[in-house]
């Protein structure tokens, strides 16, 4: 999963653009749901949220390393597509 780090400037932009809703607004800052993120896995080639935030404040989380099969795993539980 990604996570977003405290240099977040609360703009908004990625939020809607996640395929599994996984962006919300935090208490501080805006936050990524680890058991929803799949890295957009199964959606799209790179992870979208990344692609948009204008100061590059969303990378991998280290509290959830996953490898590219657990997060097709989690794509499958998620959406029940295979
Ligand atoms: Fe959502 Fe994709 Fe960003 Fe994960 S990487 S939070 S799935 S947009
Ligand atoms: Fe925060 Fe970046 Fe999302 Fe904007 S796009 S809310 S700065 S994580």
């Amino acid at each position: 999963a990604l996570w977003i780090t405290d240099e977040c400037i609360n703009c908004d932009v990625c939020e809607p653009e996640c395929p599994n809703e996984a962006i919300s607004q935090g208490a501080e800052i805006y936050e990524i749901n680890p058991s929803k993120c799949t890295e957009c896995v199964g959606h799209y080639d790179t992870p979208q949220c990344m692609e948009v935030c204008p100061v590059d404040c969303i990378g991998k989380s280290p509290e959830h390393p996953e490898t590219n099969d657990q997060l097709w795993a989690k794509y499958e539980q998620l959406t029940g597509n295979k």
